[in-house]
């Protein structure tokens, strides 16, 4: 049997210039994002306003984890313990569990069956729920008409927190991904677009926003050292009113980012030339259905998904097993039970449960594969003729 032998969870490594920065951050001994010498700007006030400058926001924070960004965007925003937030049914366990550590109360969305937000849902549960916040997750890359989600939420004064952990580089009709709402949250974890292990950025256009996120996460009375912050007038408020969550971004993950963002426009171009390397090999089999991807979206592909609707769940099992015997490995979403992470509400028990029949449906079937950079345009096509084998065998 033809096996492929890369591995699905391999990065690249970090480029020498990044390396470089980071040992010379070692070097200084300086690591804290406020250790600077008189006049110095520091790794992470430059890394902020050269990700301002490329996400094309006001202000941008840099913080600890993607997790940590949606937290603080969502306390930034005013919620208050009890408050409903409306979210993505599928989405990662990141997004329902900063809703639950601040205090607020799920309320998920369905999605269609190309992963994105259903917004005739989306108005029935702004009624019924009478939520003022909405965390939209742009789960897997998969973004909603954005002009009418903004026109739904306007009208019914709904505040947008986006969840760009997998839209960053990624626009709609010509605009990046976060320029929407009123705040959006990236991670830079290590599968993610960019990879300092652990991190993430929040970008806005609100200055008193901006100041509260920026005193939430950390920063004493020291803001004036932030690269992509607001006005001292705009801390007024905020610098005595928000608590300290101890939330900042490092020196040297700053510094290994900095170069990576210099080539975050080019790494969105060859994950998706990767993306249309599996996706065209497998197109045409009877029983994939590929997801569509809407005309206005500028698609980052840096993971791929696929349905298998006219599969039963043993099937769909047997499909997982025949991929993994030759080496590709699939995500299912289907199964009772959470393999490598959770996405599906029914194990998010913190969550009250939610009756979502077309969500579950749509996820009975899919499958999920990551497509990291290390894989190339050969692998990719190899990848898709094994997963064609794997769903004939299982499926004949
Ligand atoms: C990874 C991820 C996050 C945030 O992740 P961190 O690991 O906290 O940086 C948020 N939402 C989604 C959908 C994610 O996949």
């Amino acid at each position: 049997m033809r096996r492929f032998t890369g591995s699905f969870t391999q990065q690249e490594a970090i480029a020498p210039d990044a390396i470089d920065a980071a040992v010379a951050v070692l070097k200084s001994g300086r690591l804290h994002r406020y250790n600077l010498n008189p006049g110095e700007t520091g790794e992470v006030a430059a890394l902020e306003a050269e990700y301002r400058d490329w996400q094309g926001s006001s202000y941008c924070l840099a913080v600890t984890s993607g997790g940590q960004a949606i937290q603080i965007a969502l306390r930034a925003c005013g919620l208050r313990p009890g408050d409903a937030v409306l979210t993505n049914a599928f989405t990662l366990a990141p997004v329902p569990g900063a809703i639950q550590a601040v205090g607020g109360r799920a309320v998920l969305v369905e999605i269609d069956q190309n992963l994105r937000l259903d917004l005739d849902h989306l108005e029935q549960k702004i009624s019924s729920s009478r939520a003022r916040f909405l965390l939209l997750s742009h789960m897997r890359g998969h973004q909603c008409d954005m002009e009418r989600l903004m026109r739904i939420c306007d009208a019914a004064q709904v505040t947008v927190i986006e969840d760009c952990a997998h839209t960053m580089g990624a626009r709609w009709n010509g605009t990046r991904s976060g320029n929407f709402g009123k705040v959006a949250c990236f991670s830079t974890q290590t599968y993610k677009h960019m990879n300092s292990g652990e991190g993430g950025f929040l970008t806005t256009n609100d200055a008193e926003l901006a100041a509260r996120a920026t005193i939430l996460s950390g920063s004493y009375m020291l803001y004036a050292r932030h690269g992509a912050g607001p006005e001292e007038d705009d801390f007024a408020q905020a610098r005595l009113d928000m608590p300290n969550c101890s939330a900042r971004m490092d020196a040297l993950r700053a510094a290994i980012l900095r170069p990576q963002l210099a080539r975050l426009d080019d790494n969105i171009l060859r994950w998706n030339a990767r993306y249309q390397a599996v996706e065209a090999g497998l197109r045409g089999h009877n029983r994939i259905v590929p997801i569509d991807l809407p005309e206005a979206e500028y698609h980052a592909g840096s993971s791929i998904q696929f349905r298998l609707p006219d599969l039963d769940a043993d099937q769909c099992r047997a499909v997982l097993a025949a991929a993994a015997a030759r080496g590709v490995e699939l995500k299912w979403f289907g199964g009772a039970e959470p393999v490598g992470f959770t996405s599906s509400h029914h194990s998010w028990r913190y969550v009250s449960p939610q009756n979502l029949p077309r969500t579950d449906a749509v996820m009975a079937t899919l499958f999920d594969m990551r497509l990291p950079l290390s894989f190339s345009l050969q692998d990719c096509a190899l990848i898709a003729e094994l997963i064609r084998e794997a769903v004939s065998e299982a499926a004949p």
